[in-house]
């Protein structure tokens, strides 16, 4: 498209947990099925610089990007929607927008004046808003605010995009997701908090251009008019957001809608192809009409909170539709794991994949899993902590070194097969200090990694302190767990294997981000088929 970059303001109304962040990265597929360009960006009103130092309870899973930034898990949505990488610029906090403002009265940028909320922290936040923009190689910039409106903390956020409005004109536009609740006594879905989301944002001075009203039962015939007449817009623009059997049916509901048709005419645009989702529908179909079914044990001390293992169970739905097998996913509690009721418990699935972690807590259960596992010749995929609860468990119960432990859970083990790296040891802070973003790894030829990627130099993402202790290397490998992807600059142990086992991988990476609906992550798509051989091979034993 040529001429400037439009801006799209995303805001919610009525509840929280509207799903803006699906809507959001819905109508940017949309748009980039027409063949434009396009980046979406989360504003989150919460005062921490980021979401990596927030416990999952708090704030579902920390996403990370190339670059190495901890993030909103939404801006895992917009990567597997889109197939196309974001960046620390994707995601801003009200924490970092202080921050910044401060640092820069500290060094005397505003040459004496007072610093306020308007125009300093509002001017912060439209700067981080067009950055994006300013890059030139966008189309359209999507801009979700986090939170509901009328909250205290997303004031600055509406103001700027007040602004913002005035100034782009044509150029810009919002829109506002609300929630018409369904009243089964009277079997009504009702408007009244929607037209009063609206007045709340008019109050503000944002008029919305489009209105997305999620819903549990169809809107009732009139009610699109009856929002529109009190809220300021077209008929048209009124869209229904109905629930989807699946996230990523939205898009096409969103198309159904005509939501992009809306945005197009409303900035204006009228030159535009078709929507090509070719290859976004072959997935749908592939994805719910599967031929195979397979049971992965998802073992994590979250489990009761899927929200803190997205990007792993999106990764494993992407990869069953590649192998047209539905990924039954068994969430199992690491710390209701015991050697008594494993077999109970694990007995059944044809894999098992042990989730990243901080803390004690829950580790003893990750270890007795993986040592099921191990000894039972289940296909096994470990993730960070879960890589390193491998190294524990083949230490512990094939090397026979008692008391093996990572100094992260046993500061004083005997044996600490898993250490703390070089480079962390001297940071005091938790914000942002881990060992963050993408790293490349040399993979050993013929290794079952090598043979999942099809080539042996990748790079993955990280998030870690604690590292394969070295200096165990070559017990490890005399005993038949090879360290078969390894950092070329530094040496450090990024993938472990099992040599007697059909299929047993730890990464010390997580491929779980990489993961996308347009290229499914080659680690998962092997673990699935190998899932799904082992199911085969039982039925096989069973006859
Ligand atoms: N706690 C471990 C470390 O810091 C693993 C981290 C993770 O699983 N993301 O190294």
């Amino acid at each position: 498209m040529t001429g400037s970059t439009k801006y799209i303001f995303v805001t919610g109304g009525v509840t929280s947990s509207l799903g803006k962040g699906i809507v959001s990265a819905s109508l940017a597929k949309l748009l980039q099925a027409r063949g434009f360009t396009v980046t979406i960006q989360k504003l989150d009103p919460y005062i921490n610089i980021d979401p990596g130092t927030l416990n999952p309870y708090e704030h579902g899973e920390c996403y990370v990007t190339e670059d190495g930034a901890e993030t909103d898990l939404d801006l895992g949505h917009y990567e597997r929607f889109l197939d196309v990488h974001t960046s620390q610029a994707n995601n801003v906090t009200t924490g970092r927008i202080y921050q910044n403002v401060i640092n820069k009265e500290r060094q005397g940028d505003y040459l004496g004046k007072t610093v306020q909320v308007v125009p300093h922290i509002t001017d912060e936040i439209k700067r981080n808003i067009q950055a994006l923009g300013r890059k030139g190689i966008y189309d359209f910039v999507i801009t979700e605010v986090g939170g509901t409106v009328g909250d205290i903390e997303s004031l600055p956020y509406v103001e700027a995009i007040r602004q913002l409005k005035w100034e782009k004109g044509r150029d810009a536009l919002s829109i506002h997701l609300t929630l018409l609740p369904y009243l089964s006594t009277s079997g009504e879905l009702k408007t009244k908090p929607t037209q009063h989301s609206v007045k709340e944002l008019l109050s503000l001075g944002v008029q919305p251009d489009i209105l997305v009203c999620r819903t549990e039962h169809p809107m009732q015939k009139g009610m699109k008019e009856k929002i529109a007449l009190f809220c300021n817009v077209l008929p048209t623009a009124v869209i229904e957001s109905a629930d989807a059997e699946t996230i990523y049916d939205v898009p096409l509901l969103m198309q159904d809608e005509k939501l992009d048709l809306v945005v197009l005419e409303k900035l204006g645009i009228t030159n535009f192809p078709e929507a090509d989702l070719t290859h976004w529908k072959d997935f749908l179909r592939r994805f719910k009409e599967p031929k195979h079914h397979v049971s992965i044990g998802l073992v994590g001390k979250y489990v009761e909170l899927h929200d803190a293992y997205k990007s792993i169970k999106e990764a494993l739905d992407h990869a069953g539709a590649a192998n047209e097998t539905r990924v039954e996913v068994k969430w199992v509690h690491s710390e209701k794991l015991t050697p008594k009721n494993i077999q109970k418990q694990l007995g059944g699935l044809n894999g098992i994949l042990v989730a990243p972690g901080f803390g004690h807590r829950g580790i003893e259960g990750k270890i007795e899993a993986i040592k099921f596992a191990r000894e039972n010749a289940i296909p096994f995929l470990g993730i960070c902590l879960g890589m390193q609860c491998a190294v524990i468990d083949f230490a512990r119960n094939v090397l026979g070194l008692e008391g093996a432990n990572s100094t992260e859970m046993d500061a004083d083990s005997p044996a600490p097969v898993i250490d703390m790296m070089e480079e962390q040891k001297a940071k005091s802070g938790k914000g942002g200090t881990m060992r963050l973003g993408a790293y490349p790894c040399k993979l050993t030829a013929g290794s079952n990694a090598a043979i999942a990627y099809g080539k042996t130099s990748i790079s993955e993402r990280h998030r870690h302190r604690y590292e394969f202790n070295g200096k165990y290397l070559a017990a490890f490998t005399k005993g038949g767990m090879e360290a078969t992807g390894i950092n070329p600059q530094t040496t450090l142990v990024e993938v472990v294997e099992l040599k007697d086992h059909p299929w047993f991988v730890g990464v010390q990476f997580h491929p779980e981000y990489r993961s996308t609906v347009a290229t499914p992550h080659p680690l998962f798509i092997a673990f699935t088929a190998q899932a799904l051989k082992q199911a085969e091979r039982k039925v096989s034993e069973k006859a």
